[in-house]
């Protein structure tokens, strides 16, 4: 079966060496290799905005569906990705003195991360070329993702894990039926071997990195944001960051949003990576090529070494007026406090690494008081109960009586 072309998608253009190519599948540049990193390209032009203001658009990615490289003749999977909730949390902005900060809370997609959003557009390219089964290599949220939306739509997964990937994470897989194969090494060489695998059994590759069509995706997290606070546009927007792909796709979907009339002005990103994981931030304030690192951080799904997406990345932060930044491990697990006890939500440790970016770029005033602030928290927390064990602290336990309870609070608690 022929299905149609995605209507507005013009091509793909290298982000290196400028070449375009037409849209089909393909990955990466030819010419530049596995770092040309390939840009879909729309024409704006026939792109009507009012869809985002008609009140029967649906309230999910696919309300965009006019700036999405999809078929019009495929149904997007069933289940609801994207339009997630944008909070006003008071509490938290006052605790870290910013004028205001609002969450955006990515662990309510379907899969509890902001990988729904890649994954949803990856299905649909999947079946658009004929493919009956799809792969990737995942630190964990993008393969939870792809197995989820895979059984929606009904393409068996495969799925590349490396061998630190968390429990939960990995039992989502397996509940949605994917084949999961653990591999003894890094994410690294569970990336390479996915390729090799897709290469040599005909599976379609995933891989957000080096396909094109999965930061489309992505980037209906900053088409979003640019809709859903278009009154009250934040001074900035602060993401995770660990192959890149997240922070460029936001970046793309806010310029995109700007290109059309819906927001005037686009934030400053705010790219916010672990401290022992940090190649980007260094190539952005060293303006070097990048130069992979080990990783070690408990903010396993940004703990990429070998960012595969950090032009683009890099590209969008500056464009944006933005900035970098490291935390530790202990600034996460305190903002993974500080972000459910004063803001309600409850994310993993990449998925809060963010708001404890923010803290740390008020601490140095690269973010003013005055300013605004949206953080986007990228997955949920009971994806990794290990680090939220960490942050949270232990139950009391006592004897089933008053007393005890008594000794209890005034033992631990000082009542
Ligand atoms: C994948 C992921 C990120 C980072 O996205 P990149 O595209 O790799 O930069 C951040 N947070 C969570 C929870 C993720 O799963
Ligand atoms: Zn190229």
């Amino acid at each position: 079966m022929q299905f149609s072309s995605p209507p507005y998608v013009t091509g793909l253009k290298c982000l290196i060496c400028g070449a375009t190519y037409a849209h089909g599948n393909v990955f990466t540049c030819p010419r530049c290799g596995i770092e040309g990193i390939l840009d879909v390209q729309y024409d704006y032009s026939k792109i009507d905005n009012s869809q985002f203001t008609i009140h029967n658009s649906p309230l999910n990615i696919w309300r965009y569906n006019n700036l999405l490289p999809v078929s019009p003749d495929l149904h997007p999977p069933h289940l609801h990705v994207g339009w997630t909730p944008v909070y006003d949390a008071k509490r938290l902005a006052k605790h870290l003195g910013v004028r205001k900060l609002f969450i955006k809370d990515d662990g309510r997609n379907p899969s509890n991360s902001f990988k729904d959003r890649a994954s949803s557009v990856g299905v649909m390219k999947a079946l658009e070329f004929g493919y009956k089964t799809i792969a990737c290599a995942s630190t964990g949220n993008a393969a939870s993702s792809l197995a989820c939306m895979s059984a929606a739509v009904g393409l068996q997964s495969y799925i590349f894990v490396p061998a630190r990937a968390p429990e939960p994470k990995v039992t989502q897989l397996l509940i949605f039926g994917a084949t999961v194969i653990k591999v003894q090494g890094t994410y690294e060489q569970a990336f390479d071997l996915c390729r090799e695998a897709c290469e040599k059994f005909g599976w379609y590759n995933r891989n957000s990195g080096t396909n094109p069509f999965l930061v489309e995706g992505k980037k209906t997290a900053g088409l979003e944001i640019a809709e859903q606070m278009k009154d009250d546009v934040p001074d900035w927007v602060v993401v995770s960051v660990g192959d890149g792909c997240t922070i460029g796709g936001i970046g793309k979907g806010l310029q995109e949003m700007k290109r059309l009339g819906v927001i005037t002005g686009v934030p400053k990103l705010l790219g916010v990576q672990a401290e022992g994981a940090k190649p980007m931030y260094e190539a952005f304030y060293s303006g070097k090529e990048l130069v992979p690192s080990d990783t070690n951080t408990i903010a396993d799904s940004i703990a990429v070494g070998t960012p595969r997406n950090w032009r683009r990345a890099i590209h969008q932060i500056r464009q944006s007026n933005g900035e970098m930044i490291t935390v530790s491990d202990e600034e996460i697990l305190e903002a993974m406090r500080a972000t459910a006890r004063l803001g309600g939500v409850f994310g993993e440790p990449a998925g809060i690494a963010s708001a404890a970016g923010l803290k740390k770029a008020l601490a140095q005033n690269m973010i003013k008081p005055h300013e605004s602030a949206l953080v986007v928290v990228t997955g949920n927390g009971l994806k990794d109960i290990q680090s939220a064990k960490q942050a949270a602290g232990e139950a009391l336990s006592i004897a089933p009586n008053l007393d005890a309870l008594a000794n209890a609070l005034s033992e631990k608690l000082g009542m």
